[in-house]
């Protein structure tokens, strides 16, 4: 893996092209609200589509079909910080299970469909760029922008907050 200077927003179109079709058949739609002003950061471009693949996937398992997920970078410029969400409209997450989400294995989904292993890896990932990653449910609608405008029951949603800095101190 390479570290370079990565475009975070370009990082997340990648990613979003991969798999926009896919989750459309299930009508399941990704609004992006990607903040211009976001400037490179430090990073590992290859790693960081992971997470956020991982992300999307997760939130699409969550929603299985009918609802929307919103990614969302914002600069935060006075803290020297990205922030990106990724919030969905999906089943969200019981508050015994919060806890335990980012642990290896740790999964809910049948035997074979999920290994457990997406967000102890994300986590370790946004470690590496000495950010953090948070999850919150039921997701504050704040974070879901337009995607309940629709009016069609959704689950409570959980949102995924990471936090990017944007000095390369310590990398
Ligand atoms: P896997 O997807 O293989 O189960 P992950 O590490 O990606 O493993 O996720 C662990 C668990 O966290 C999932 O099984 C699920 O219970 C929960 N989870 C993760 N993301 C979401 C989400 N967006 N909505 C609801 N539950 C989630
Ligand atoms: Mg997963």
């Amino acid at each position: 893996s390479s570290w370079a200077e990565v475009d975070l927003n370009e990082s997340i179109r990648e990613v979003v092209a991969l798999v926009r079709h896919i989750f459309q058949q299930e009508r399941v739609f990704i609004e992006m609200q990607l903040d211009d002003g976001v400037p490179p950061i430090r990073g590992d471009k290859e790693k960081l589509k992971q997470v956020w693949l991982n992300l999307l996937s997760n939130a699409f398992d969550a929603i299985g079909a009918d609802g929307t997920m919103v990614i969302r970078t914002k600069l935060c410029k006075h803290r020297r910080r990205v922030v990106v969400t990724v919030a969905d409209t999906g089943k969200g997450i019981s508050q015994d299970h919060m806890a335990q989400i980012f642990d290896p294995f740790f999964t809910t989904k049948p035997v074979g469909a999920g290994t457990g292993l997406g967000l102890s890896v994300s986590f370790g990932i946004i470690k590496d760029h000495k950010g953090k990653i948070s999850a919150v449910s039921p997701a504050p609608v704040e974070y879901l922008g337009m995607g309940q405008e629709d009016g069609r029951p959704v689950g409570p949603g959980t949102v995924f907050i990471i936090e990017l800095p944007l000095t390369d101190e310590g990398l």
